[in-house]
């Protein structure tokens, strides 16, 4: 099922899409369930929003597929997963602009699959994961690259407004193991690998974050990216693809 977040006329909503059309729920399914109001909205006329606003935090996982390591040239892989954060307030939605802040030369994309938490997770075993999980939906990983290696720690480089595009619907019943996560920029392919090339996976790294932090419903895991990163410019337009949930696109001023 996959779950999205919309506006139209002047209404914010959730609904379920269903042959083209949004079926609008009676509140946010993650807390309300899936009552519907009986009313159905046309996908072509609603505006779709991030499908969720995280809560409390988003967490992502650095260097969990192996080319993309090499790529950054960082050496042997991390033996355990590599955390950081990215504030709430660099969510934005499909479409909305990611805009390159004047402190950094070198923003980057980074194509993702995003964990969506549905419930309380503190210390869950990764056989337990898939309790703990709502969804899944696709994010990038917007990194001002350059500020990333100044400063040493990732907290500017990543946490920009506009930095963690997520969207454009959240799936609840997606299965990885033959997916895919695609990167185009201005329509070229630059990013392509199956989600099973990561090095640590979401069961793994559920159990490892539950661990550090106590997740919450709405908060949101970033899985990492595959290789073939590089750089926007002002006019460019990013699209992430996960098979099976959508895409993800959005301009770059
Ligand atoms: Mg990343």
């Amino acid at each position: 099922m996959k779950i999205a977040r919309f506006s139209h006329q002047g209404a914010i909503n959730f609904g379920i899409v269903d042959d083209g059309d949004l079926v609008v729920l009676n509140g946010d399914p993650m807390f309300a369930g899936y009552d519907t109001t009986g009313e159905r909205v046309p996908l072509e006329s609603a505006t779709l929003l991030a499908p969720v606003i995280p809560r409390s935090k988003v967490v992502a996982v650095g260097k969990n597929y192996r080319d993309h390591v090499a790529e950054m040239g960082g050496g042997e892989a991390p033996a355990e997963p590599l955390l950081f954060l990215k504030p709430n307030t660099a969510v934005i939605g499909p479409g909305d602009t990611i805009v390159r802040p004047p402190q950094s030369n070198r923003v980057d994309y980074e194509g993702e699959l995003a964990v969506v938490i549905g419930s309380v997770a503190k210390n869950v075993a990764a056989a337990d994961a898939e309790r703990v999980i709502f969804g899944y939906t696709v994010a990038n990983d917007v990194t001002a690259r350059d500020l990333q290696k100044t400063d040493g720690q990732w907290a500017r480089a990543k946490g920009f407004d506009t930095f963690c595009p997520l969207g454009p619907v959240i799936e609840t019943e997606f299965d990885l193991a033959s997916a895919t996560v695609e990167t185009r920029l201005n329509g070229s392919l630059v990013q392509s690998a199956p989600l099973t090339d990561m090095i640590h996976s979401v069961p793994e790294i559920i159990a490892y974050v539950s661990a550090v932090f106590t997740l919450l419903p709405g908060d949101v895991i970033l899985t990492g990216t595959p290789a073939g990163v590089g750089f926007v410019e002002t006019g460019d337009v990013v699209d992430v693809e996960v098979s099976g949930i959508g895409v993800l696109s959005n301009p770059v001023s």
